[in-house]
């Protein structure tokens, strides 16, 4: 909600007031102290987590310090290109080239300044990605991230006020705003005044009413990402009469292991493994992308699929924290043949006998299959065989504020609102209209670049100096 104020007396006041401490906002934060302005983190949870925790923690970016020390060739023009390419020529190409101009610098900095243990992911490729460019933390696990994250503000003594909702922005009728409200567990509230405000609260994916009118088609999916993502910056930036674009954009996936809830490496579907659905046949092609599988995947029978790799996989695998969960649940299984698959998934055998071999039939041949899948490069699937039944969900939204190349939320006019910034989850981000423009890693790729953004020019507004970018 806005409160209309024009002179208002506040409890408290700050520079900035960063609005969620996921990586978006504690990014802000971070950048907007080390130049010289402080800042207060207001987060609804008890412990600052969002969808940021709940990640794989792999980050795209060009021309980093570690692709070059495994003589990884990349660029910023590469880089833009792909994201471009991802999303069909429907996201801002200006802004697909500031984001990748930016990420170099910034994975660089979560190593040095946050001391973000990354590394290249290397061995094989996320689709749409034309080279090795994912950094990922040790067990590739958002936690890691946002314990490295929340060191730094611990280290940087900038404050975090935790279980602190903000239920509303104070603004003038310019939409210049004032200030926050925040809301206490007990439901005491208190009104904080800003010079400037970031909106780091991220997309509207736990908002199921906002889902179904954007995004209809992920309405009955299982969401995946942080519960408290209500769409408070869409929801906000409209009554401040901000643009909005791409509100039906998400990244969805199409294996999430079911009734588990552990996700499958990505990885085991590009190294040569497939998706059948109950009738043991395969559906789609599955190496597009992970966020337009998933409705291919709700889309079959029981909204359930079986996916079915091989050791090569696996052992890519292992390397993921998410899918060792998967292996110790019990969830991702092993079988030394296609009759003891067939044993413990319930699938037909003399269906599933004839899939693999088409898929074994196309391979030889080097031909495309029924969907478009190019089997190149990969051998046909030998036992030990791995497989898991697979649901596809939801994981975070993607359309979101309008911003400029200053992360400022824009007008429908195409100016910036005087005070107000926008970053990860709550911008629009660089896929596009819909599920299939999402290219791995637009996720935090948006966070760290954007709240890194919304840091440093939030702080050059409120001193009005010139600020650095590392
Ligand atoms: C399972 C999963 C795996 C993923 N893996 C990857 C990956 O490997 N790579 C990638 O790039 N992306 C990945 N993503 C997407 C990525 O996690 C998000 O895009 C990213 O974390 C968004 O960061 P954020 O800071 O904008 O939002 P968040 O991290 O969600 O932080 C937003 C914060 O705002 C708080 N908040 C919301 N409203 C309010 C309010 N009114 N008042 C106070 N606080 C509020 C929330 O509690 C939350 O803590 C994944 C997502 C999921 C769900």
């Amino acid at each position: 909600m806005i409160l209309r104020v024009e002179d208002k007396t506040f409890d408290a006041s700050v520079p900035i007031v960063i609005i969620g401490a996921g990586a978006c906002g504690i990014c802000a934060a971070l950048t907007a102290k080390e130049n010289g302005v402080e800042s207060l983190v207001l987060e609804r949870d008890e412990t600052p987590t969002g969808s940021s925790a709940l990640s794989t923690c792999l980050i795209p970016a060009a021309g980093t310090r570690l692709q070059r020390a495994e003589g990884v060739e990349d660029s910023v023009d590469r880089f833009a290109a792909d994201l471009i390419a991802k999303a069909k020529d429907q996201n801002d190409p200006k802004m697909a080239r500031w984001v990748a101009e930016a990420s170099g610098p910034t994975v660089d900095w979560l190593v040095d300044t946050v001391g973000l243990p990354l590394s290249l992911v290397k061995g094989f490729k996320y689709p749409g990605h034309s080279t090795y460019r994912m950094h990922g933390s040790p067990n590739r696990t958002g936690s890691e991230l946002m314990a490295a994250l929340t060191g730094a503000i611990a280290r940087e003594n900038i404050d975090i006020a935790t279980s602190a909702h903000v239920t509303g922005l104070f603004a003038n009728e310019a939409g210049h705003v004032r200030g926050v409200r925040a809301t206490r567990p007990d439901g005491a509230t208190e009104d904080i005044g800003c010079d400037a405000l970031i909106l780091a609260c991220s997309g509207y994916g736990g908002n199921p009413e906002m889902i179904r009118e954007y995004i209809p088609e992920m309405a009955d999916a299982i969401y995946f990402g942080h519960a408290g993502n209500q769409g408070d910056a869409v929801l906000w930036g409209r009554e401040l009469d901000a643009a909005t674009a791409d509100l039906g954009s998400y990244q969805g996936h199409g294996a999430v292991t079911h009734p588990h809830g552990t996700l499958v490496f990505w990885g085991v579907l590009t190294e040569g493994g497939f998706q059948v659905n109950l009738q043991g046949k395969r559906f789609s092609n599955e190496v597009r992308g992970y966020s337009e599988q998933a409705v291919e995947v709700i889309d079959q029978p029981d909204h359930v699929v079986w996916e079915i790799w091989d050791h090569e996989g696996h052992e890519l695998g292992l390397s993921f924290q998410d899918y060792r969960e998967g292996v110790e649940m019990g969830a991702i299984r092993e079988a030394g043949s296609l009759k003891e698959i067939v044993e413990q998934s319930g699938l037909p055998l003399d269906a599933l006998s004839e899939t693999f071999e088409d898929v074994a039939a196309c391979i030889r041949r080097g031909r495309k299959d029924d969907w478009g899948r190019e089997w190149q490069g990969v051998e046909p699937l030998e036992p030990p065989f791995h497989f898991a039944r697979v649901t596809g969900a939801l994981f975070h939204t993607q359309g979101g504020l309008v911003v400029d190349g200053k992360a400022r939320v824009l007008r429908e006019d195409g100016t910036p609102l005087p005070n107000l910034f926008a970053g990860g989850g709550a911008a629009r981000g660089l896929s596009g209209p819909s599920r299939w423009g999402y290219l791995s890693g637009n996720g935090l790729l948006t966070a760290t670049v954007l709240g890194r953004v919304a840091g440093r020019e939030a702080a050059r507004l409120v001193e009005g100096q010139h600020c650095r970018l590392g």
